[in-house]
């Protein structure tokens, strides 16, 4: 069971509930968030005795049995949709949010050229990507600290939003003061460690589904941000793996319905990861509207042919406008719909 405490509990209160779940033999473990702390209770439900009672308590906000995996994250515990604000950008909630911006940052020109194609486009948020996750470690890495100052360079010209991945948690404070939004990648979904540090920076985090993960098991990632004092955080589909190549990776718009039945979060699509090549992001993108995202992100650079990584896939940004016009009657029937 977990006992979710009103959000005015005090250290005292949240010790008198821990020794009366002490009495009643189960272990308490607090877990403290900036909103609310939750006392999850371990111990045999079968043979001890029901923790239902202290949901009697006037600070106990409720008792509830784990049998899923995740309990913030349903929407059986919060109803309506959970929006999120970038520096005045909305995400969730009916509002559809594109992120839009190059696999990597890979020089100050290429990155402020995109940027400032983007803007002129609409797009307020960036994927400002410093440190990137490569399956070989003779691929490029990303330029990591020295992005970092250009991101916020061109943070300071255009006034956008960044959204950078983060793949250890030292990485964590050396962002603090730039990225507006910190990413999980796939291939860190489900690093339990890392999600409690980022966790910890209070900032808004996007969440990728792993290529190999169950909808629970992403769920049950995002319950590990919330449960640690993050609410505000949005889930990427983006692409399974799969044994057909005739797709990068298989985008599955059933996981994104299900997660929207599931959880209040926003839930966003990377079809730029699952095409793994231009021609098929605008079908996978229009697609995923339909299957009810709440936003796109979406690979863009000035260049693609050239680009360091993810070449084939990265739409040109100097077109982007001409992108999101094509979008616009699905953007605007899933507003709508939402
Ligand atoms: C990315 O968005 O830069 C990325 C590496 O994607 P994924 O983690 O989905 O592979
Ligand atoms: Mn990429």
């Amino acid at each position: 069971m977990i006992i979710v405490l009103k959000t005015h509990a005090t250290d005292a209160d949240i010790q008198s509930v821990s020794e009366l779940v002490r009495t009643l033999r189960y272990q308490p473990r607090v877990i403290r968030g900036v909103e609310r702390t939750v006392v999850a209770c371990i111990g045999d439900e079968l043979s001890n005795r029901s923790l239902e009672v202290l949901g009697n308590l006037p600070i106990v906000e409720s008792v509830m049995p784990v049998q899923q995996r995740y309990k913030l994250v349903s929407r059986e515990y919060h109803p309506d949709d959970t929006v999120i604000t970038v520096n005045g950008t909305p995400i969730g909630g009916g509002a559809i949010a594109i992120i839009a911006g190059p696999c990597a940052i890979e020089t100050a020109d290429q990155f402020r050229s995109a940027v400032r194609d983007l803007k002129a486009a609409g797009v307020t948020l960036i994927r400002a990507m410093a440190f990137k996750p490569r399956t070989s470690p003779y691929d490029f890495q990303g330029l990591k600290a020295d992005a970092i100052s250009i991101m916020r360079d061109v943070k300071a010209e255009f006034g956008v939003s960044m959204v950078t991945e983060i793949l250890g948690p030292a990485q964590v404070e050396m962002v603090h003061d730039t990225a507006d939004v910190l990413q999980i990648g796939a291939r860190n979904a489900q690093n339990y460690d890392l999600l409690e540090s980022v966790a910890q920076a209070r900032k808004p985090v996007l969440l990728k589904r792993g290529m190999a993960s169950t909808v629970e098991e992403w769920l049950a990632a995002a319950e590990y941000l919330l449960v640690n004092g993050c609410s505000n955080v949005m889930l990427c589909e983006r692409g399974l793996r799969s044994f057909d190549k005739s797709v990068r990776n298989l985008l599955d718009l059933g996981g994104v319905a299900v997660a929207k039945q599931e959880t209040h979060l926003p839930v966003l699509v990377d079809p730029s990861h699952a095409a793994g090549k231009r021609s098929l992001v605008l079908p996978l993108a229009k697609a995923a509207l339909g299957a009810g995202a709440d936003g796109l992100v979406i690979e863009a650079h000035p260049n693609p042919n050239e680009a360091y990584s993810d070449a084939a896939q990265q739409l040109p940004s100097a077109t982007f406008k001409q992108t999101l016009d094509e979008l616009a009657p699905w953007i605007a029937l899933a507003r709508a719909s939402r």
